[in-house]
Order: structure tokens, then sequence, then C-alpha cells
């Protein structure tokens, strides 16, 4: 039985959309990202009390056991994940939620029967297959499951273009015919579609797939949305589908690429296709007394985090050591690249979380002259997002992509492990620079290292 009326139903709804919108206003900045993911926790419980209290529902009992194993499965796993490896989490998620809408529009299929219902049916069975397995294929690829290089075989392109094809032909099939076994077959070819839309994109790219992945998700909820007369899923699935759109844009964007030359320059034959190799060509190594005296001794000291910092858990000695070094009235400023780490902000979140104040985080463009007058670039777990190679090198997986320029300060240091490349999988020139110095080992060991040897100057 249904407990609310339909203008109450109506009002919640309108009230879960708002905040839907307030949400992703909180997630545009990190000062207000809390309260943004809070406030859209609230309105998705608002939405799903919503629909029941409204709806007359046959299996409430298989329902509430099927939420009560997905929460028992996501909650822990959503607890434990590392910061690291959220991108492959989100990438999960995302391909559940475009499976769960191309299932959803299959059984609507019984019970929609005008044409623009069944348009709807056939967009979101492909779209949310192409999404599921697509973001299947992301998952294994960040997580190390499967090679993180393009996969490219002979006649790929070709093979991708006939399976285009007749998804599009199913499609159709689909709508003139209504006929289930063309869902069945559309539902099948949308998965094989996914696979190989993803198998060609390669290591650093691969989040920006991730982000269109989730952008085709939203547009199916959207489309889910259509079929079931739903306000709410169509409200909340173009919002999903809008930022997911415009976040691939600005990703592809700071990483100096098209959407297009991102899914398909690999059949072009690009070089895209890194190593975990370590180099062995020799560099300048130092100790961490040495590091101390150089920031000791700087007036500007630019500090570049990278994924290393994030892996070393190193923020909270980090802005122990900016703060000691500003104590002795050196001026720290934290250049940060839109790329740097894992996930888009992921390294304001990390400095955030260590109260490193939001004017001492600059943003690439703003950062970028001031190596020039920067006695020491200080390196900390980052690698790509400073490679040269990124302007020099055409052919190179980030040629193209916008760096920071730490090669114009007088020293560079790189704090990491060993010589192996960063996520591109290819070497850094910086590294075998006269002004480099490495300081090798776990980034919070050494950062704690430097940190006592600058206090005891
Ligand atoms: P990189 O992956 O290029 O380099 C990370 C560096 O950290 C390596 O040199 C590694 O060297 C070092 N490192 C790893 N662990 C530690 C540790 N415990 N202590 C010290 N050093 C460590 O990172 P960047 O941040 O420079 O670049 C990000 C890359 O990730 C780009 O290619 C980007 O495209 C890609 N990417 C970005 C996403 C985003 O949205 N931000 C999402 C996914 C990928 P060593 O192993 O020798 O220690």
């Amino acid at each position: 039985m249904s407990i609310l009326s339909i203008e109450a139903t109506a009002l919640l709804y309108l009230l879960a959309a708002v905040c839907f919108i307030l949400a992703l206003k909180g997630l545009s900045s990190p000062k207000t990202a809390r309260r943004g993911n809070l406030i859209g926790a609230f309105g998705a419980l608002v939405a799903v009390v919503t629909v029941f209290l409204s709806t007359e529902l046959d299996n409430i009992a298989l329902i509430i056991i099927t939420i009560a194993i997905g929460s028992a499965i996501a909650a822990p796993v959503s607890r434990r994940v590392a910061m690291t490896q959220m991108p492959q989490l989100v990438a999960l998620f995302n391909g559940v939620g475009g499976g769960a809408a191309a299932l959803v529009a299959m059984l609507e299929l019984t019970h929609v029967d005008d044409l623009g219902s069944v348009i709807a049916v056939a967009f979101t069975v492909l779209v949310g297959a192409v999404s599921f397995s697509g973001s299947v294929i992301t998952f294994a690829k960040l997580q190390e499951l499967m090679p993180t290089r393009p996969i490219v075989f002979p006649g790929g392109p070709v093979v991708m273009a006939v399976v285009a094809v007749a998804s599009l032909a199913s499609a159709v099939w689909l709508v003139v015919t209504g006929a289930p076994l063309a869902a069945y077959v559309l539902l099948g070819l949308g998965i094989v579609l996914g696979v190989l839309f993803v198998l060609p994109v390669g290591g650093a790219d691969v989040p920006i797939v991730i982000s269109l992945l989730n952008a085709f998700t939203g547009l199916t909820v959207a489309a889910s949305g259509l079929v079931l007369g739903n306000t709410l899923l169509l409200v909340a699935g173009t919002l999903v589908g809008a930022s997911g759109t415009i976040l691939t844009r600005a990703m592809a964007s700071a990483m100096g690429r098209s959407v297009a030359g991102i899914l398909f320059g690999a059949f072009k034959g690009g070089s895209t296709a890194g190593s975990t190799a370590a180099s062995d060509r020799p560099v300048r190594s130092s100790s961490a007394e040495d590091v101390a005296i150089l920031l000791g001794y700087a007036q500007r000291v630019v500090v570049v985090p990278g994924y290393g910092l994030a892996v070393a858990q190193a923020q909270h000695t980090m802005a122990e050591l900016a703060s000691t070094l500003e104590a002795k009235g050196i001026e720290v400023v934290f250049g940060i690249h839109p790329v740097a780490g894992r996930m888009p902000g992921h390294m304001n979140v990390l400095l955030a979380e260590a109260n490193v104040p939001y004017e001492a985080l600059q943003e690439m463009d703003e950062v970028n002259p001031q190596f020039k007058t920067a006695d020491v670039a200080l390196v900390v777990g980052a690698n790509d997002v400073v490679n040269p190679a990124a302007k020099t090198t055409p052919g190179s997986p980030i040629y193209g992509m916008p760096i920071l320029d730490v090669a114009s300060a007088r020293q560079v240091v790189f704090l990491k492990r060993s010589m192996r490349p960063g996520f591109a999988g290819i070497e850094n020139d910086l590294l075998f620079e006269p002004q480099t110095t490495l300081l090798f080992g776990d980034a919070k060991e050494s950062l704690t290292k430097v940190l006592g040897a600058v206090k005891a100057l």
C-alpha cells in the first residue's frame, strides 16, 4: 500500500533533487566537499525511502534482502579502501550502476508500448552494457589484474566497427519489433563493445575513461527515468551525465589530450605503451642531511606532491616540514598538478587532511612562473607530472600534457624509492640533470629524516 500522496511524493523527489544539486556544488571545492557528500547521501536516502512509501511493491522482502546484501558488501569495502585505490572502486560501482540500468530496462520492455519508451529501453540496454563491461575492464587495469598498457590486436578497429554497427542494427531491431531476443542480442553486443572500447586505452588515460563511463551510466539512468516515468531518476541521471562529461573534458584538457585521442589513439600506433622497468642510468643521490641543508638555506621552496606522497601517507610529515621551514623564514608553496595522484583533487584532499592552508596550495598555472625564482623544487613522490618528455618527446604517452616546470628551479630534489618510472611507465630525463638530486626511500621515512635534520640545523 502506498502511504504517500502523489503530491507528497513529488515534493520529496524535489527535495532529493535539490540535495543532489547542492551536493555537486559542495563537491566543487575541498573546503565544502565533505558537507556536499553528506547532503548527497541524505538526498539518496530521501529518494529510496520515498520509493518505499509511495509505490506498491510486490517483492518487498526480496528487495530488502538485496539491499542488505549490497550494503553488507559495499560498506566495508568503501571503509577499507585506500585512497589510492579510489578510482578502481569508483569504476566498479559505476559499472554496477550501468549494468543495473540495463537490466531494469530489459525488464521494462514487457511494460512499455510507445515508441519513445522503446527507444529509451534500447539506449539504456546498449549504453548500460557498454558502461558495465567497460568499467570492469578499467577496474581490472587499475587493479593490475591485467596489463595497464593499451591492448591492440590486428584488425581491432575493424572488429570494433563491426560490433558497433551490429549493436546499432540490433537496437533498430528492438525498437521496430520490441522482441525480447533483440534485447538479449543488444545486451551481449553492448558487453563486447564495452570491452573493445576500453582495451586500447592505456595507463595514464584510464581514469578519464572511468569518468566518461560514469557519464554514460548517468545517461542510462536518465533514460531509465523516462521509461519508468520517474522524474527523480531523470534528474539524477542527467546530473551524473552532465557532471561526468564536464569532468571528462576537464581531465582530458589537464592532460593535453582530446577524448577521441584517448579512446582511439592506440589504433594509430602512437607509443602509448609504458614499462615498469627501473632505469640503470647514473644519478646523483644524497642524504637526508644534504637535503636538509639545501632546504634550510633556501629562500623559496616549491613542493610538488604526487602519487608517492599518498602511498607513503606522508602528508602530515610534509606539512610539518613546511611549517618548520616557514618558521625559519623560508617561503614554502605547494604546486598542485590537476592529475597528480590517482584521482582528481587527490593532492588537495591529502594536504587538507594534514591542515596545510588552502592559500599554500597553488594550481599549475599560478605556480609555474614561480619555479624560476625557487631555490629548491622538492618533488615528493611525483614523476609524470614533472616529466619534461611531455614537452619534448612526441609519441610519448604523456606528450602534450602540461607539466609543472620544476626544471627551472635552481635545485630539484626527488624523493622516491627506486629508479622505477611513474604511472605512464616512461623514464624521466630530469632525474639525470645536473641540478637534480635524489633522496631514495619511502617518502614518509625520508621526510621524517629531513625534518629531523632541518630542526637540528
Ligand atoms: P607518478 O605515478 O607519475 O609517480 C609516482 C612516483 O612516486 C614514482 O616516481 C614512484 O617512484 C614514487 N613513489 C611511489 N610510492 C612511493 C613511496 N612510498 N615513497 C616515495 N615515493 C614513492 O605520479 P604523479 O602524481 O607524478 O602523476 C600521476 C599519474 O597518474 C599521471 O600519469 C596521471 O595521468 C595518472 N593518473 C592520474 C589520475 C588523477 O585523476 N589524478 C588518476 C589515475 C592516474 P618509486 O616507485 O621509485 O618510489
